[in-house]
């Protein structure tokens, strides 16, 4: 789960992370209002969205005045910003947030996130900040520091010692780092982040290091423990289809290829995903219908995955284990005579209850190809979408 940056800055606060002060607001009169509270003379205008690369498609703004916080917040607020993050169609603004400006000496990349092949909470560094850390990693790969935590001892005088020494930061801004990467790894722990970013990490001309950015996303597994964060959820953000999958609590996950996939099993989606691509065309979303699946939830994911106006063919995957093939094949036709089904549709059943699940479908008098395995699976709804 992501949450916006001024959200994630607040969070940062509470464990004694110096950020700017700020305001977020949803209509031009509470950025007018926030800056006055804030005070200036400089003020930073941030279009709030779930995504980066906002300074460069203009959603981040330096102003002077309490003229131009207004003016901008008119020009942020409701616009559509496409950022090499959003895709194409961009994203709405609907809240912005109103910040004191800093004067900048120096930027930096700071980030933390959990590494998979060590199980502990690695940060990544570099001295080059405001750039985005992938570009850093293909150019300057040694202008990058990356360390792992041990979670007995947490961050040690050692980490911080190294971090001082990549972005050649001695004396009081050594103290300062010493003081900061502690409280960043505690909130990244204790709120069961995935991912904090900070991009740029600042040393201002007063010679204070700040997060001026901050991107944090959440185990998703572990926001039950954090009903606070969950309460900052912004569905104005989220794909409706995923939105209405989580209703169900289907593991689906938006794409923007053109073959929709219900499969069962998170292994053997990636796996039908896979042979998509294989035979030349890429998969609309990813769809793990999961063991335990009633007739209405197939019947849901089914009119998720027709409801997306990309998907010109649907490609069902089923390996009936605990999964009953009978189940799929009622839930699918009881989605067809539901919404209908404009789309060919070639269906692989295979396993528990195989073959009531193939007469289910066969007497349903629905328009669909069966399939036998996986590559004929494949190859026969590319052939068909290709065809149509
Ligand atoms: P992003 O483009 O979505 O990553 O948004 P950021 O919050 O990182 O802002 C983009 C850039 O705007 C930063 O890299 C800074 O160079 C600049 N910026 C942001 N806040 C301030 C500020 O308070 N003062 C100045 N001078 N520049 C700022
Ligand atoms: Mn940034």
């Amino acid at each position: 789960m992501n949450i916006h940056e001024y959200q994630a800055k607040a969070i940062l606060r509470e464990f004694g992370v110096p950020v700017p002060r700020g305001m977020p607001a949803f209509s031009v009169d509470e950025a007018v209002k926030g800056a006055e509270q804030l005070g200036g003379p400089v003020w930073v205008v941030k279009a709030q969205i779930h995504a980066g690369g906002r300074g460069k498609a203009g959603g981040v703004k330096v102003v002077k005045s309490l003229d131009e916080v207004k003016r901008e917040a008119a020009r942020i607020l409701g616009s559509r910003l496409v950022t090499h993050q959003t895709g194409p169609h961009g994203k709405t603004v609907h809240r912005i947030y109103v910040e004191e400006g800093s004067a900048i000496d120096r930027e930096f990349y700071l980030s933390a996130l959990v590494d998979r092949e060590t199980s502990r909470v690695a940060f990544v560094v570099s001295s080059e900040g405001g750039m985005e850390i992938e570009q850093v990693a293909r150019t300057a790969p040694e202008k990058i520091l990356t360390f792992s935590v041990d979670p007995a001892t947490g961050i040690m005088p050692h980490h911080a010692r190294r971090v001082a020494q990549v972005l050649r930061l001695s004396g009081d801004l050594g103290k300062q780092i010493e003081g900061l990467l502690p409280k960043l790894y505690a909130a990244f722990v204790q709120k069961d982040m995935s991912l904090l970013e900070i991009n740029p990490l600042v040393v201002t001309k007063e010679g204070r290091i700040v997060c001026l950015d901050a991107k944090v996303s959440f185990d998703t597994n572990a926001l039950y423990r954090h009903p606070e964060i969950v309460a900052l959820r912004d569905l104005t953000e989220e794909d409706e289809k995923e939105i209405e999958a989580s209703k169900y609590d289907l593991n689906y996950i938006a794409l923007d290829g053109s073959i929709g996939c219900m499969v069962n099993g998170a292994g053997l989606a990636m796996a039908t995903m896979d042979i998509i691509k294989l035979y030349g065309m890429t998969p609309a979303n990813f769809l793990d219908v999961g063991g335990g699946a009633t007739k209405e939830k197939v019947a849901a994911a089914f009119k998720i995955i027709t409801s997306d106006p990309n998907v010109k063919g649907i490609l069902v995957n089923i390996f009936g284990g605990i999964m009953k093939c009978d189940v799929i094949a009622e839930g699918v036709v009881a989605a067809v005579k539901d919404v209908g089904l404009k789309v060919p549709l070639v269906v692989r059943l295979e396993g528990t209850n195989v073959d009531l699940g193939k007469k289910i479908i066969a007497e349903s008098g629905l328009n669909v190809t069966p399939a036998d395995d996986l590559d004929d699976a494949a190859q026969k709804i590319v052939g068909l979408v290709k065809a149509a």
